[in-house]
């Protein structure tokens, strides 16, 4: 045989061939996923998820179905099930006191790390579909021009998503604040910002009006542009990008907490502390005349995710994760599961599955650790939300 033979040689015309292919493919692929509504839908709720969300018992549940004083939902086959927006409605009143106090506004949180594939757009979406059925109003901020937070959310990036819906006009200047951008989704108590392939061109825009106007401050366009969002939501979870872009900077500013997902491998804890260091010289760069940025994050957690039982230098390197992040490592893992993967190969996370498609004990592992995950930033929010008052002498 030629052995020229074995390669083909690829022009830009047969490349431009192949990714017309390809994006033909996702909206076929999404609406075969998505049947039959064609659309994502939030799963519904029964009686025993209801009590668990409002943190009662289910005879309480009962209590005031008698009472008649709730929305009772509707029965399907033999259950009695409630549509995820009503029994936000009940968990708002049942959980009152977790909710945002007056007063107080949203609390910013961004998912980190400069890895690709460690759990970031997994663990941004699970945690925004936490705290909506824990009773709060979530904002998700899609910056990463790949959008897979977007195509979580069941929107296609290339089709759906125009770039004045994504957060470009504010990083080009020509829109002061998010608020055009923002979008319901399918989940009730989430809005979303998406995200397409042209965000990628703020990485061009922010240094040239940083070139242009010394007095300019790129870094801190999106805090700025979040002002009205932190009045309208309780919170904000912002996925970012595999790099330290000038988007993710943005990010990283705009953050009152930051999470950082990070696998037990060698490579990726390596990687992040490159991440680190490459943060803090970055923030002694930024503003040189008032020598150095400071920056106060009011929480920094490290999530152990991707975890696989039984992996031997898996657990050589959790050590290091402990030995060097110390308190900041949440004291849960994200276990590597069947689960989670089947979840995102349907577009969605393990909140959108629906128990009957799956083992019913994989499932309940990867559950109750996204649980513990989201009950534990909860805390971690309303401690903010307690510190702003009090820093407002209230
Ligand atoms: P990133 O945003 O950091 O690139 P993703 O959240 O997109 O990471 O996750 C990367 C891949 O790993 C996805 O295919 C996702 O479905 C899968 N994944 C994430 N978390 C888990 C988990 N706990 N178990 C198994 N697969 C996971
Ligand atoms: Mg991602």
């Amino acid at each position: 045989m030629d052995i020229r033979q074995t390669i083909k040689r690829q022009t830009l015309a047969d490349l431009m061939a192949q990714s017309e292919i390809l994006s033909g493919m996702m909206g076929p692929i999404r609406e075969a996923l998505l049947q039959p509504e064609k659309k994502k839908t939030a799963p519904t709720v029964t009686a025993a998820q209801l009590a668990d969300m409002c943190g009662v018992d289910k005879a309480k549940i009962q209590w005031r179905l008698n009472k008649g004083d709730l929305p009772e939902g509707a029965i399907k086959g033999n259950r009695r099930e409630w549509s995820m927006e009503t029994a936000r409605s009940w968990i708002r009143e049942y959980r009152s006191e977790c909710m945002r106090p007056a007063g107080a506004a949203g609390v910013v949180i961004t998912v980190a790390n400069f890895k690709g594939g460690v759990g970031k757009t997994t663990t941004a979406v699970v945690l925004a579909q936490g705290l909506a059925r824990l009773g709060h109003r979530c904002l998700v901020l899609d910056l990463d021009p790949q959008g897979s937070a977007t195509t979580l959310f069941g929107i296609l990036p290339d089709t759906e998503v125009d770039s004045d819906q994504t957060a470009s006009l504010l990083f080009y200047g020509k829109q002061p604040d998010i608020g055009y951008a923002i979008r319901k989704s399918y989940w009730p108590g989430i809005d979303i910002v998406c995200a397409a392939t042209s965000l990628f061109g703020a990485e061009f825009a922010l240094p040239a009006r940083q070139a242009a106007d010394p007095g300019f401050e790129f870094w801190r366009v999106l805090d700025r542009g979040l002002d009205q969002a932190r009045m309208d939501y309780d919170v904000v979870i912002i996925d970012t990008p595999p790099s330290l872009s000038y988007v993710t900077i943005n990010g990283l500013m705009a953050a009152d907490g930051l999470l950082m997902p990070l696998p037990p491998s060698a490579l990726d804890f390596a990687s992040s502390c490159h991440f680190w260091d490459l943060f803090v010289d970055l923030c002694n760069e930024l503003d040189k005349s008032k020598a150095g940025l400071t920056k106060t994050f009011e929480f920094v957690d490290v999530l152990l995710s991707r975890v696989e039982a039984g992996d031997v230098a898996g657990v050589v390197v959790r050590n290091w994760i402990l030995e060097g992040y110390k308190d900041k490592v949440l004291p849960i893992e994200i276990p590597k599961t069947a689960v989670a993967a089947q979840a995102s190969a349907n577009f969605g996370t393990v909140y959108d599955m629906d128990r009957s498609e799956i083992n019913a004990k994989t499932y309940a592992r990867a559950r109750v650790a996204y649980d513990r995950v989201c009950q534990l930033v909860e805390q971690q929010i309303r401690a903010v939300w307690a510190n702003q008052l009090e820093s407002m002498g209230a």
